[in-house]
């Protein structure tokens, strides 16, 4: 008999699960995949809907069409809660059961019970940047105030659209940047490419307050936790995420912080067949925590098909995930604005060595022999940040390229 796999999530992690599965021609299984939305969403290159680089088509993919092309069955619903001990799971309001789980459903904004947090536009979604987009649009003002709450990788780039978008339009508006913490950047351990970063939205106009949380968010300002006021015409929430209410509703599962915990292989903890990855799982193995990223939810994905594969040749499943991306060792391509990125390497382990190969593998394009080289250098011990357009080419190539064509 087929085991029947049920994967909970259609985003990055969710989707490269089932092609992993498909490329690697595990028989035996049936696949469906519940996710509430119809839509696979790149929200990776999103910031840029802001500035009008890119056209929503470009960043969404039907997964009906997926599902048809694949050969799974598609639910569209929300999954409201699982039982691990029972193998059932609740969609819509109906019970179905499985024999494999794989839960892969991201994060949400957290708003951490600021006042007036529903003035604030999240940036979150496809369909938060559409809005944002259109906010900006609307407003009517000759010199608009926007103030971007949170000082991270996402914030950062919502920045660079913003300029962009206002230099686009050759519109005067002002930009500023609050965050609780002392630096840009706090989650990215690399001083030389906070300093890159910091230095170049300064001499572009960007207005930094750090060290200062938002207290409250009224219609035309944000009051810091000082007292303090900054003038808001729009306000973009990019603060902080914490995980789905679904995690709370899993009966048989470990949470660390409302995030799901799993071992080396990626089982939650305690289970023989149930997996957890992507943003909504905590992934600590040897001492290495995973970063919530896509390309390391797509890592996680590929060591989840090779044990469903194993279990459904009815062996136990062995392979421990390597985690790629560690929190530790921050690995991105920050983009600027003006056509530039900012690639951020930092010392990276032993098991990497490869990546100079992954890399020509990979992507072929004019010019990436100098990144390759710059991975090099990552890999031979100092921290590295480099900033140009190649970077951005490159980001823009896994956009656009990589990650969407991924799906048939
Ligand atoms: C603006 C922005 C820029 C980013 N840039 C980068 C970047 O440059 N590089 C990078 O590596 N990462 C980046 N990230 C982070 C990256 O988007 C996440 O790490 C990635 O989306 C995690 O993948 P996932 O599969 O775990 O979750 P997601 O991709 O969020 O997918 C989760 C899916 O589950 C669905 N779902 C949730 N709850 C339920 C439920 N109860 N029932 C059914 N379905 C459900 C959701 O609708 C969603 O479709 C960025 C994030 C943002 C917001």
């Amino acid at each position: 008999m087929n085991k029947k796999i049920v994967i909970i999530g259609g985003g990055y992690g969710g989707t490269e699960t089932l092609r992993q599965l498909i490329l690697r021609k595990v028989e035996n299984i049936e696949i469906e995949l519940i996710t509430n939305k119809k839509y696979f969403e790149n929200i990776i290159g999103c910031a840029e809907i802001i500035s009008e680089k890119i056209k929503v088509e470009e960043l969404s993919y039907d997964l009906k069409n997926a599902s048809r092309q694949w050969d799974f069955e598609l639910t569209v619903g929300n999954v409201e809660s699982i039982d691990l001990n029972r193998k059932k799971l609740k969609v819509n309001g109906k019970e179905k059961t499985y024999d494999v789980l794989v839960v892969v459903v991201g994060v949400k904004p957290n708003f951490f019970n600021v006042i007036g947090a529903n003035l604030a536009l999240p940036a979150h979604t496809l369909s938060d940047f559409i809005n944002i987009h259109e906010k900006l649009i609307q407003l009517d003002l000759e010199n608009p105030n926007i103030v971007v709450v949170g000082a991270g990788f996402v914030g950062l780039e919502i920045v660079a659209e913003l300029l962009d978008f206002f230099k686009i339009k050759n519109r005067n508006g002002k930009v500023t940047v609050v965050d609780k913490m002392n630096s840009i950047m706090p989650m990215y351990n690399n001083d030389l490419a906070r300093k890159i970063a910091h230095e170049y939205f300064i001499s572009r106009g960007t207005n930094f307050l750090l060290g200062k949380g938002v207290k409250e968010i009224e219609k035309e300002r944000c009051i810091l936790e000082d007292g303090s006021t900054v003038e808001a015409d729009i306000t973009i929430w990019a603060a902080g995420v914490q995980s789905p209410e679904i995690t709370s509703k899993i009966i048989g599962a470990n949470l660390y912080k409302g995030y799901i915990e799993v071992d080396e292989r990626l089982l939650i903890k305690g289970s023989a067949d149930s997996f957890a990855i992507g943003d909504a799982a905590f992934i600590k193995i040897n001492g290495t925590i995973a970063q919530k990223m896509a390309a390391e939810a797509l890592e996680e994905a590929k060591t989840v098909a090779k044990n469903i594969g194993l279990i459904a040749y009815g062996h136990k499943p062995s392979f421990t995930h390597v985690i790629q991306y560690t929190t530790d060792f921050p690995k991105a391509i920050l983009s600027i604005g003006e056509d530039k990125a900012i690639l951020i390497g930092s010392e990276i382990p032993s098991y990497l060595e490869a990546a100079p190969n992954i890399l020509h593998r990979l992507i072929y394009m004019p010019g990436i022999d100098r990144i390759i080289d710059a991975f090099s250098k990552v890999i031979s011990g100092p921290k590295y940040a480099s900033m140009g357009t190649m970077e951005y080419l490159l980001k823009k190539k896994i956009v656009t390229e990589e990650i969407m064509g991924r799906l048939p």
